[in-house]
């Protein structure tokens, strides 16, 4: 049997328990999961991406079917090359769906033999983004139980 491998990307940036969520319930889709890290120009994120992938490595570093890397250019290239015929992607709220659904349509179209699977965020982590994590953690707020520790130590560093 040939082996079956699904992408998650995104930003990650950081990586917070919402992600872990889906990342867990990916993985039972699929033999492997490739955590990947859109290499954006043009965005300015907070961790840079060697220090995303350094901290998602100690966090799901156990698993060794997960492995994280970053990529820069079409997503359904970076499947396709890594052997992927399934990307992951969670749903939170009806806001995400808009953009989500025009991006799996036209992955589908620049790849059909690769298949977007959504899953819905668990309810506890429904609201928490990272955007909404770095906020949070600027202001001084707590983020203990919506990231992993290794992240809130680097929160607290960066701030
Ligand atoms: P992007 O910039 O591609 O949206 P993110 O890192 O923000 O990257 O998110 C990556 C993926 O994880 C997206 O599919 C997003 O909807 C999903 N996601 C983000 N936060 C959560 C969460 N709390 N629960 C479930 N899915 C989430």
């Amino acid at each position: 049997m040939t082996e079956r491998i699904a992408v998650y990307p995104g930003s990650f940036d950081p990586l917070t328990n919402g992600h872990l969520d889906i990342l867990a319930r990916g993985r039972r889709l699929a033999d492997r999961v490739i955590v990947a890290i859109l290499d954006h120009d043009q965005k300015t994120p907070l961790f840079t991406v060697e220090e995303r992938i350094h901290m998602i490595r100690e966090i799901v570093g156990g698993d060794p079917s997960i492995s994280v890397s970053s990529f820069t250019g079409l997503l359904v290239d970076f499947a396709m090359r890594s052997g992927a015929t399934i990307i992951v992607r969670g749903l939170r709220a009806v806001s995400d769906y808009e953009y989500e659904l025009q991006m799996a349509l036209m992955n589908r179209r620049l790849a059909p033999a690769v298949e977007t699977v959504f899953l819905m965020a668990k309810e506890e982590y429904s609201y928490v983004s990272s955007r909404l994590v770095k906020e949070l953690a600027r202001l001084g707020g707590d983020v203990t139980g919506l990231v992993p520790n290794i992240v809130r130590q680097r929160l607290a560093d960066r701030f």
